[in-house]
């Protein structure tokens, strides 16, 4: 069965969702359940040094207890890599990528970008990365909600590494595989990635697929002007009183709220987010998460 609609959250399990992750959550949930569609949830566990340990179990518990119930399984990336593999193979066969041996101190030197150095050396797969070979670079692409926008032509142009050296699948290859083997309609994700969209729309040009909508969130920031973010120990979302931190949510991104939210269960709340979701209301900036009413010490 093909659905109208599908939608995603993809949490790498590097750590507990904060308020930022709670934002890309909740933003998908809701546009696709008032398009009547399926949102599911993906464990993107392909980086297993990054990992923290009990995170993914976490991260589903916290969803579940914020009232984000997915449709079907989780599907987990530490469980798709003969398909990850299967269409390396089949890039390769296609010649559309290729082994590259150069060092990061190397690419460091030519300005940061690589510069094909091995594209036609024909070089052995010995610990080497696998990058793709650009043929048709993207360079813009219509964002459902920023509108048009343009990737640095050097970046967009780059032959990325879609298999690292150290035998990691890169996100690049896996988010592009599973997107498309899940069947997802529109990505509704933070604008932090917004920089890799034009790399994963040139993949699935090239391997002949039909590329899903995009929709980018504006980014939630702490009071010094940085992404929340794991790295910069964004706190764990509460679990003891996930209403007003979900309000919050709301808030941020342009939502209304019931009158007597403050009296509403998760669930209850969410579903009158779902009927009253206005996409057109979300700010196009990124904003401070303290310039948002419904203050709550812990996010
Ligand atoms: N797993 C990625 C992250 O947690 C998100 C991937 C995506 O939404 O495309 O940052
Ligand atoms: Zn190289």
């Amino acid at each position: 069965m093909t659905y109208r609609y599908v939608g995603r959250f993809a949490p790498s399990p590097s750590g507990d969702l904060h308020f930022g992750s709670l934002i890309a959550a909740l933003g998908s949930f809701l546009q696709a359940r008032a398009n009547q569609g399926r949102w599911l949830v993906r464990i993107e566990d392909i980086d297993p040094p990054r990992e923290v340990a009990g995170s993914a179990s976490r991260i589903l518990s916290t969803l579940e207890r914020y009232g984000l119930h997915w449709d079907g399984d989780v599907l987990y990336q530490s469980q798709r890599h003969d398909a990850y593999r299967q269409i390396l193979q089949q890039l390769y066969q296609q010649d559309l990528c290729y082994y590259c041996h150069c060092t990061r101190a190397r690419i460091q030197q030519s300005s940061g970008i690589y510069d094909g150095h091995c594209r036609d050396l024909n070089l052995p797969a010995n610990h080497a990365a696998l990058r793709l070979r650009q043929s048709q670079p993207v360079y813009w692409f219509e964002d459902r909600h920023f509108g048009k926008l343009y990737a640095d032509p050097a970046l967009a142009s780059e032959d990325f590494i879609i298999h690292r050296k150290d035998g990691l699948f890169a996100y690049n290859l896996a988010v592009v595989v599973d997107d498309h083997f899940q069947g997802m309609t529109e990505i509704v994700r933070g604008a932090d990635l917004i920089e890799p969209t034009v790399r994963q729309i040139a993949l699935y040009r090239q391997l002949g697929w039909h590329e899903p909508d995009y929709f980018h969130l504006p980014l939630a920031l702490n009071q010094a002007g940085n992404k929340l973010s794991k790295q910069n120990h964004a706190p764990a979302l509460p679990l003891d009183n996930p209403l007003p931190v979900l309000a919050k949510a709301l808030a941020f991104l342009g939502q209304s709220l019931p009158e007597n939210w403050q009296d509403a269960s998760t669930e209850s709340l969410l579903i009158w987010a779902v009927t009253h979701w206005d996409r057109a209301l979300i700010p196009k900036q990124t904003a401070l998460t303290s310039h948002f009413p419904f203050s709550n010490e812990s996010v």
